[in-house]
């Protein structure tokens, strides 16, 4: 396999290179060029000089370069699946949706509309706000769903007549490098560059004099240091970080009609999401019976490779997050807790972890206080759901939540206190082009997808008019 970065419509390697490992069985598997400084400038320079012509073309062409986008995805989807899969380790059915969906989000968001607003239309006066690009921005994204994630922040800044460099994680660089290869006929040179590299290579595109935004998707920590490198230049922010969700399960829900839905919600991509479940507190008149339900779904599953067809849990992405995952496990036994399926380590190569079901865990305990990111779940008990809402929203975290009980009213009420961005009502992990999605407190700045998201790619440009000159 032979990868390249993409600078100003061009294959590019670089002195460096990154080993790429199949966390399937924890062997590189491939190598790609490890971008530097100097390919960073590069990048920057060619996707500065495409901006002025990119920015003149209208949103109708631009809208039809995202459409050819989605295109792409859609025409090379088998070939993208099949390669996320192996540096991913997700299930190729899920691969093949990420790309799809990729895809469609793609072109939802490029279908809307954003026109200058009229503030005041009088005799004398006009006043209207216009949006303009804002030059380059800088797209840096986690190893969990490198396509899909990049997907949001690339439609978003290009079809706002931005232009992009983007770079995947340094875990999972080979599907983005391919997509890269795959857009350089179909887009201006210079207008999507990818760089492969490393966390400094995140850092200084975090404090590049010429990127003028940065969209992050990551860690809290990373974030966190994204937002003090960007504060240099004054660089505008979308910070899409980790969560701690909850979900608050009443007394009147059907437990074992609940049960698969919210196990999906917390392993699918084995607990890699940001959105997933990471708490239950489930009302104690159907405690046992929805734990029990659980560990019957966790039961069921399949852990494997992820290019098994029979699959439907793949591995721990990369070793550091096996071994914070491992931790979290062995934590959790020493504890006491009741651990009722998984918790043991398969004795084979590659970063296995079976999906846990954990009942009685001490509410201070690591796993429910952090984000497990990782295959393991508390389920926690209450008597009275203002002790729910307390427990849900006492967390730095605020990405987002749900309520489930037969009576919506009720559960509505219950989800607008959570302190989120997104609360949903009897589901979870939703999200729709046109609706915003993005933390609240630690879990974000900012908000991805719909127009208010679309307009954070742009700067507000307020245009004046006195109707008389004298
Ligand atoms: P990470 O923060 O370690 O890395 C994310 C990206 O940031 C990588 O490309 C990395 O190279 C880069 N990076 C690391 N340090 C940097 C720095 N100082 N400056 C600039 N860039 C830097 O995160 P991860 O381990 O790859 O991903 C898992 C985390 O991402 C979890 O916390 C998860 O919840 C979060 N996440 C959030 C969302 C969301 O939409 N809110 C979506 C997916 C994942």
């Amino acid at each position: 396999m032979d990868f390249s970065l993409t600078i100003n419509g061009q294959a590019h390697g670089a002195g460096q290179s990154l080993e790429v490992v199949d966390p399937s069985t924890g062997e590189v598997f491939a190598r790609c060029p490890a971008a530097g400084p100097a390919e960073l400038d590069q990048a920057v320079a060619a996707a500065r000089r495409a901006f002025g012509p990119w920015r003149q073309r209208s949103f109708a062409e631009r809208r039809a370069a995202i459409s050819r986008v989605a295109e792409v995805l859609r025409v090379h989807q088998e070939e993208l699946a099949v390669l996320l899969t192996r540096e991913q380790g997700k299930p190729l059915g899920q691969s093949r949706d990420e790309i799809t969906r990729a895809a469609t989000q793609s072109e939802g968001m490029a279908a809307i509309a954003i026109e200058p607003e009229v503030i005041v239309e009088s005799a004398e006066r006009h006043i209207e706000l216009r949006y303009e690009p804002l030059g380059v921005v800088g797209i840096i994204t986690p190893w969990n769903a490198p396509i899909n994630l990049a997907a949001g922040p690339l439609t978003s800044a290009l079809y706002t007549g931005n232009t992009a460099v983007l770079k995947p994680s340094p875990h999972t660089p080979l599907t983005t490098l391919r997509l890269g290869e795959l857009l350089r006929p179909v887009l201006p040179a210079g207008v999507l560059n990818v760089l492969a590299g490393g966390d400094e290579l995140g850092a200084a595109m975090a404090a590049h004099p010429h990127i003028d935004k940065i969209a992050f998707t990551g860690s809290v920590e990373a974030g966190k240091k994204v937002m003090a490198s960007a504060a240099g230049t004054l660089k505008r922010l979308t910070l899409e970080l980790g969560g701690n969700d909850a979900a608050i399960v009443l007394e009147d829900v059907d437990p074992l009609a609940v049960a698969p839905k919210l196990f999906f919600a917390a392993f699918v991509n084995s607990g890699q999401v940001c959105m997933a479940v990471k708490r239950i507190y489930a009302h104690e008149s159907i405690y046992e019976a929805l734990c029990a339900a659980l560990a019957a779904e966790a039961r069921k599953a399949k852990l494997g490779r992820g290019a098994d067809p029979s699959t439907t849990l793949g591995p721990i992405q990369n070793r550091e997050q096996y071994e914070r995952v491992t931790a979290l496990l062995a934590e959790t036994r020493r504890s006491g807790a009741r651990i009722l399926c998984g918790g043991e380590l398969p004795q084979t190569p590659g970063y296995f972890v079976p999906p846990t079901v954990v009942a009685d865990v001490d509410e201070t305990s690591r796993l429910v206080q952090e984000e497990q990111f990782g295959p393991i779940l508390p389920v926690l008990r209450f008597r009275d759901v203002e002790d729910a809402i307390r427990r849900a929203n006492d967390t730095r975290y605020g990405l987002s939540g749900s309520v489930w009980s037969r009576d919506t009213a009720r559960a509505a009420e219950i989800a607008a206190r959570l302190e989120v961005g997104t609360a949903w009502v009897n589901q979870h992990r939703t999200t729709a082009a046109t609706v915003p999605f993005g933390g609240a407190k630690e879990s974000g700045v900012g908000r991805q997808y719909s127009v208010l998201g679309l307009k954070s790619y742009m700067e507000p440009r307020v245009l004046s008019i006195l109707k008389s000159a004298g």
